[in-house]
């Protein structure tokens, strides 16, 4: 990677959404919104990306909200991933999406990264994947038509594909706090740590009477749920003889490929031992018992 933007562009800071949208319909595909900038601008320094206009959305100061209504989280498309380790609400409230920020490359890369990038990213090992998709997350998008919120679910595509329209930019995602006690984790395997991407990720969130929401990302196309080993397991009691026959599952749910970062049979096997590890801990947490969340399980 050079240290050179080679290619040329125009650069723009809207103030607001009117700006913003007028933009965006204006040059459509031509344009590429510009957040924290650490996927986009090393896109375009490796010449995978040539937009003719960069939108700089840090100005539009209703973009910067983090906000906590009692009921749900409101994390706008510029709050960094820095913010949310940074916030009581987040750590006390959504633990799981707190650890999961924690996992992200270095206090460097955080300070500019932000949660919205990720998910427009949609890279398959995106860390915040799994825990918005436990907490059942939604994104809502905005363009001159207006407002649509879109299940976290539903909003990837395919690798680096997501529902987004052209006119259309992430305003925020909205994370409901679950209504019964709960335990989670994420487990992230990279190969070192530091700024590196998911091998593999797991999270889990336990909710009070046995109900267990499970994702993971950087084992298939996209960040998914895992809706067989949640079947399995909804409304049992955990035991070793039941994680047992939920690992044996895996395999069916998961699809990693071989690539510079791991083997796909590595990749499977390491998702079993952390699936058993994030459970156990996500049930000793529910019951106030340790690990601490942040702390590594693998
Ligand atoms: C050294 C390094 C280490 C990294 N380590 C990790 C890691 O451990 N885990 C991890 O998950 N990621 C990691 N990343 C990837 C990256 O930091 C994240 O994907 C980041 O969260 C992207 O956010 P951003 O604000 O920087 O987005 P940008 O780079 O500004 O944008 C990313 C993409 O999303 C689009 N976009 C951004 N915001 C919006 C919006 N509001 N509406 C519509 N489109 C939008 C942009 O047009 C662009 O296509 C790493 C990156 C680097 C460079």
């Amino acid at each position: 990677m050079s240290g050179v933007i080679s290619h040329e562009f125009e650069y723009y800071k809207p103030k607001d959404f009117g700006e913003l949208s007028e933009l965006l319909i204006q040059y459509k595909t031509k344009a590429k919104i510009l957040s924290g900038g650490t996927d986009l601008v090393v896109r375009i320094k490796d010449g995978f990306e040539f937009p003719e206009i960069v939108i700089d959305i840090k100005s539009i100061s209703e973009l910067k909200e983090l906000k906590f209504d009692g009921k749900d989280l409101f994390i706008g498309a510029t709050v960094t991933f820095n913010e949310l380790i940074e916030s009581d609400v987040v750590k006390e409230k959504f633990p799981l999406l707190w650890e999961a920020a924690k996992s992200v490359a270095s206090t460097g890369i955080r300070n500019r990264a932000t949660l919205a990038g990720n998910i427009c990213s949609a890279v398959p090992s995106l860390d915040s994947g799994p825990a918005l998709l436990v907490y059942e997350a939604e994104v809502i998008l905005k363009s001159n038509n207006g407002e649509r919120k879109v299940n976290i679910n539903d909003f990837f595509l395919g690798p680096r594909k997501t529902v987004l329209k052209e006119d259309e930019f992430v305003y925020g995602v909205n994370v409901p706090l679950p209504q019964k006690k709960n335990g989670g984790s994420y487990v992230k395997l990279g190969r070192y740590n530091g700024e590196d991407l998911a091998q593999v990720g797991i999270g889990i969130l336990i909710l009070e009477g046995n109900e267990y929401r499970i994702a993971h990302c950087a084992v298939g196309p996209v960040a998914a749920r895992a809706k067989k080993i949640e079947q399995l397991l909804n409304g049992k009691p955990l035991d070793d003889p039941l994680i047992e026959e939920a690992k044996k599952l895996i395999e069916q749910e998961i699809s990693p490929i071989t690539d510079i970062r791991a083997t796909k049979e590595y990749r499977i096997h390491m998702a079993k031992v952390m699936f058993e590890r994030g459970l156990k801990a996500a049930v000793n947490r529910m019951n106030g018992k340790g690990p601490d969340y942040g702390e590594k399980l693998i």
